[in-house]
């Protein structure tokens, strides 16, 4: 019982740990984990907001293999892909009527 609300409390909806690491790192992702790395990035002020142990903490919690925290992360990662995707893949030829314009003149 004591096990399992430590382990939870890395993605408990009120905490949510998980989240604030996944934003920390850009949702950037090494080895299938979310990319350590990115915390050395952040100047001391950010530092000094985040609380940088406690992101430690969830990042090694992750990386002990937590199933929960993956799904977390690969979710969180295909939504961010859908948004990215709207910007290209689907847009239509635009006709730029400023270069069109210029032409006639
Ligand atoms: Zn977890």
């Amino acid at each position: 019982m004591a096990e399992q609300t430590k382990t939870n409390q890395f993605h408990d909806s009120e905490d949510g740990d998980i989240f604030d690491l996944y934003n920390a790192c850009d949702g950037q992702l090494q080895n299938g984990l979310l990319d350590i790395r990115q915390l050395d990035e952040f100047s001391d002020a950010e530092r000094a907001e985040l609380n940088m142990t406690r992101l430690r903490e969830t990042w090694i919690h992750t990386a002990s293999g937590c199933s929960q925290c993956e799904e977390i992360v690969q979710i969180l990662n295909s939504a961010r892909g859908m948004l990215s995707d709207k910007k290209e893949p689907f847009a239509e030829p635009v006709y730029d009527l400023s270069t069109t314009h210029a032409f006639v003149n």
